[in-house]
């Protein structure tokens, strides 16, 4: 098919639009004259004008007729398509469409569930030999997966459950992330950056590495983090940082930590803030954590929160002395008054972006909606294709619930959703020791 064919073609399928059939040929004569900032000026606007909140269906028909041929018409084309689904996503967001023509702008992809470390607080940890140890994505499911979504696609995630560094077709990823101009996210436990060569790889695929690491001194965290080696860890982490400020593309990535807060780490967490600013790194986030195991119960800070908000309030201190990014969670609420009972309707927020703007997909191949607990399975892409799960009658479904008196069950509770203050405060919410027996899946990030 002809690129004129094409745009006749659109025409057609968009009626009533503000079309113009001269400023689309014009863009694509300049591409062919590879005068392209003109002509993504040109087919910018071309598609703003035109698609925007239209049909982008019949645009994706047409995006392997886009992306084919030169790489620099290639670049430009899948760096448009993004920009378009970006837009596209927020408008049907904003609509609360059930059915969506925009693709997710973030995805999760769990290449492997296996891991080389032993972290007292895992959720794997609980079912020992269980067959969340093993799977891995093998890498044509992931191909598949790539080549449908990348386009459309700002940010790819390699995390679930498990390390990604055991991957072993990190370099095919490196490739592709590349190849599209996606954003490669690593969660990793960082035990296995320990050589020039990976770690030279992932610079080049500008990488945006974060990095679990529950402990300012050696003994706590080879405690928490069982079967790593705090020298070794930090050893890898300052190579990284050093063969970075000698790439050309090191400017490009990041590299921050993740702290998962706890009794038995909170009071080094000031200490902390400290080592990660010296260590050069972007930010720290953290998250509070889960208890799946009733011996790890008073590690939850739900009973400890008077030294909870203290060491917080050091953290945050030290974070603006050192100029370094710090998320924490809120203070914990000390008068006993926080909310409890089951936000209504009312006071439910009307989005939660996980729904339109992203999703997962585990090492089995299957796909759901997010990391929380109780996540629902909505498809597999060994069976069925991205697309169509997508927009599948149970993916939608759990769209349109949302806002109704009745949303699925995982929703219900849900911090994304919920209107009331005090998420932080209730025990079920922190507190997963049942899971095992009910067979949920928990929310642990892990890497
Ligand atoms: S459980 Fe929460 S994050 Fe997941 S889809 Fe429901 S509202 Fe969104
Ligand atoms: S928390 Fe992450 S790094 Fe630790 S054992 Fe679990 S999967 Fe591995």
């Amino acid at each position: 098919m002809k690129p004129v064919e094409i745009l006749q073609g659109w025409k057609k399928l968009l009626p009533g639009s503000h079309w113009n059939l001269e400023t689309a040929l014009k863009s694509l004569r300049e591409i062919n004259q590879k005068d392209l900032s003109s002509a993504k000026k040109n087919l910018t606007y071309f598609f703003f004008a035109n698609v925007l909140s239209k049909k982008i269906t019949h645009l994706l028909k047409f995006r392997s007729v886009l992306l084919d041929g030169d790489p620099r018409i290639r670049n430009t084309a899948t760096r448009l398509l993004k920009i378009l689904n970006f837009h596209l996503s927020e408008k049907e967001k904003e609509l609360g469409n059930a059915r969506l023509y925009s693709m997710p702008r973030k995805l999760t992809i769990e290449t492997t569930r296996q891991c080389n470390i032993r972290c007292i607080m895992c959720e794997k940890e609980i079912e020992p030999g269980s067959n969340m140890d093993d799977i891995s994505m093998p890498a044509d499911l992931f191909e598949k997966v790539a080549e449908e979504v990348f386009p459309f696609l700002g940010v790819l995630s390699l995390t679930v459950y498990g390390e990604p560094l055991l991957t072993k077709y990190l370099d095919r990823i490196v490739e592709l992330v590349r190849k599209y101009n996606v954003v490669l996210s690593i969660i990793t436990n960082a035990v296995l950056l320990n050589n020039d060569a990976l770690i030279r790889k992932l610079i080049s695929a500008r990488v945006s590495l974060s990095i679990s690491f529950d402990g300012a001194d050696r003994q706590t965290y080879n405690k928490i983090r069982a079967g790593a080696k705090y020298d070794r860890v930090l050893k890898n982490i300052r190579r990284f940082q050093q063969l970075r400020e000698e790439s050309p593309d090191g400017k490009h990535c990041s590299v921050g930590f993740i702290y998962v807060l706890m009794r038995s780490n909170i009071e080094e967490f000031p200490k902390f803030v400290e080592l990660a600013a010296d260590l050069g790194a972007d930010y720290i986030s953290t998250a509070h954590v889960v208890i799946f195991k009733s011996e790890l119960i008073n590690e939850s800070l739900l009973y400890h929160k008077e030294l909870a908000n203290r060491c917080l309030s050091l953290a945050v201190a030290k974070s603006k002395e050192r100029g370094i990014q710090l998320n924490v969670p809120p203070p914990f609420d000390l008068s006993g008054k926080s909310a409890c009972g089951r936000a209504n309707s009312a006071d439910r927020m009307k989005h939660c972006h996980y729904l339109w703007e992203e999703s997962y997909i585990e090492a089995d191949g299957n796909v759901v909606t997010c990391c929380n607990h109780g996540r629902p399975v909505v498809g597999n892409v060994y069976r069925d294709s991205f697309s169509n799960i997508w927009n599948s009658e149970t993916y939608s479904e759990i769209r349109r619930r949302l806002r109704s008196d009745n949303p699925f069950d995982c929703c219900k509770d849900c911090y994304i959703v919920d209107g009331r203050s005090g998420h932080f405060e209730r025990e079920e919410n922190f507190i997963k020791i049942n899971s095992r027996e009910t067979g949920l899946k928990g929310a642990a990030k892990c890497g």
